[in-house]
């Protein structure tokens, strides 16, 4: 039966609650335990597939196709644990539970309330999976004290109490500020939170304290006493100048000792921390830097491609290079030409996207890639984009294009290189799409396999002809093109297994250009880089030598 640790916030939101998590997983890990992380999300939609990366970054895919929040990202890549559906939970889609529940009678009548029904909802939602694991780490969304967050805290407090004494922890993260004209770190922010949690039945077991400074023992027996915790379980998290610090870091402030403490596990397993010990000294010690463009649309805000980016990381990782990222905005060459704004860089990924804005300049960019020899990775509709400037500029398709955009301007402007797909194939199943469905849940969305040609790029990269990555996307590359794409060089090296979906393309006679039709990104680790990320940087380092 899982031991619980349930990971909630205070004072302000962005603290990092995630990342604490995931390195607490990393470092029980570490002393020999199994470990699952969640999330568990106050908001009201029903998942975040269908919320703008502006809101609120990337949505980060599961194998067995959830759309889930970006931090069941930092979990994987922490902890090497694919995440699942069951791992990611927001109030939208507890009370859609419950409420189905209700108009199909399961409720025999009753009324129906917040507690106990969606408190019980919330609490089945935990328990999913507890025999399979040492520990479930369990982080709330938001802030103690938001409306929205009421019923979870509820759910946790409740849980603990059904479980038999010692089974269940909470750690709770605040910030101290620190007052430059008084020289102090100031705890009161934080007495303030706990008092919070407090009044809602929970009493944090330990606390973990944001610090841009150094805390002096005397604030630390402060905290301890006002906020009714063991001095030993304040545990500082000071900024850091790499995430992938973070197991060490946490190790080194007695997080993870203070956590077995709390449960009353002694003797402490001893920790193997050898593999972040690697990871810390691929970060410090580095041999040369390039710098790649990233060209977008959600170019503002980064965390609308926080793997590509932590992918990019983990290749830089993986040659022992710095990986400079820039963002390049896609719609500049709308109008303008691309060579003045990409000269120079070692390389060029266009990510995935949805809609037509910023295409056009996509287009171009491949192009450019293509044309100056410069290593390019195209993902998802980066890959799309690339296999129509191929079938426009090379192949005599000059109105090549994707029904996405045809759909959005409701007439036909485009030979649809690239389709909607509306019937596809799942293990042995079939499935069938609507234009009409629903925004949410449309897609081809998770893990699926596919089959590379011997002896092309990517079947050298991956070291292996059978692969499995995660999708998230409605369009496809047409097949009944390839012939006339493959007629003027490129290469097809990857398919679906019964051939009728290009999963790859690839330029052969181009020093690395590749396009992948799935995610990459969400696989990659720091301690195990995606073979694509780290053969990509390894083209970059290339490049970089040539100029
Ligand atoms: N918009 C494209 C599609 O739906 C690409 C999606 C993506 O890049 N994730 O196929």
């Amino acid at each position: 039966m899982a031991r619980y640790i349930f990971i909630t916030g205070g004072v302000v939101s962005s603290l990092g609650k995630g990342l604490a998590s995931a390195a607490l997983g990393a470092l029980l890990q570490a002393r020999g335990f199994s470990v699952r992380l969640r999330k568990l999300d106050p908001y009201l939609n029903v998942d975040p597939g269908t919320m703008s990366p502006f809101e609120h970054g990337e949505v980060f895919v599961t194998d067995d196709g959830a759309e889930t929040d970006l931090d069941l990202g930092h979990y994987e890549r922490f902890t090497g644990v694919p995440a699942r559906m069951t791992d990611s939970v927001s109030s939208g889609r507890i009370y859609s539970n419950v409420l189905e529940k209700e108009r199909r009678g399961d409720y025999l009548g009753k009324t129906i309330q917040v507690v106990p029904h969606v408190t019980n909802e919330i609490k089945d939602f935990l328990k999913v999976g507890e025999d399979e694991v040492d520990f479930m780490l369990c982080e709330i969304g938001g802030t103690v004290g938001d409306i929205e967050g009421l019923p979870f805290f509820e759910a946790i407090r409740q849980f603990s109490h059904d479980k038999p004494r010692g089974q269940c922890i909470f750690m709770h993260l605040t910030l101290l500020p620190y007052l430059a004209a008084s020289g102090e770190l100031k705890t009161k922010p934080t007495q303030h939170s706990v008092k919070e949690l407090q009044s809602i039945g929970i009493a944090p077991d330990i606390l973990v304290c944001r610090s841009e400074q150094p805390i002096p023992e005397k604030e630390r027996e402060k905290i301890a006493l006002f906020c009714n915790v063991r001095k030993e379980a304040v545990v500082a998290a000071y900024d850091l100048n790499s995430i992938y610090e973070a197991p060490l870091a946490y190790h080194r402030e007695g997080l993870d000792q203070a956590v077995l403490d709390a449960f009353d596990i002694s003797p402490a397993p001893k920790p193997d921390l050898r593999v972040w010990q690697d990871v810390a000294d691929r970060i410090h010690h580095t041999d040369g830097e390039v710098t790649i463009a990233i060209v977008g649309k959600y170019t503002q805000l980064e965390d609308a491609y926080k793997s590509i980016k932590e992918a990019l990381t983990h290749g830089g990782m993986a040659n022992r290079v710095k990986v400079k990222v820039k963002w390049v905005d896609a719609e500049i060459f709308d109008t303008e030409d691309p060579a003045p704004h990409l000269e120079g860089f070692h390389a060029i990924l266009v990510p995935g996207g949805f809609g037509e804005r910023g295409t056009e300049g996509k287009i171009k960019a491949a192009q450019f890639a293509r044309e100056r020899q410069i290593p390019y990775m195209g993902i998802c509709l980066g890959m799309q984009m690339a296999v129509i400037e191929a079938a426009r500029n090379l192949a005599g398709l000059d109105d090549a294009g994707s029904e996405e955009f045809d759909h959005e301007a409701g007439k036909k402007r485009f030979t649809p290189v690239v389709y909607h797909l509306k019937e596809w194939v799942q293990g042995n199943a079939k499935v069938k799409r609507k234009v009409s469905d629903d925004k949410g849940g449309t897609m081809r969305l998770g893990a699926y396999d596919a089959t590379l040609k011997d002896g092309s790029r990517v079947a050298q990269v991956y070291g292996t002809t059978e692969i499995d990555e995660r999708h998230r996307h409605r369009y496809e590359v047409d097949v009944k093109y390839r012939e006339k794409l493959e007629q003027v060089g490129l290469v097809f090296s990857g398919m679906s297994p019964d051939g009728r979906l290009p999963e790859i393309v690839e330029w052969p006679d181009h020093p690395w250009f590749i396009g992948v039709q799935f995610h990459p990104e969400l696989k990659s680790k720091p301690f195990d880089p995606h073979p694509l990320f780290a053969d990509f940087v390894r083209a970059a380092v290339e490049t970089s030598r040539l100029v």
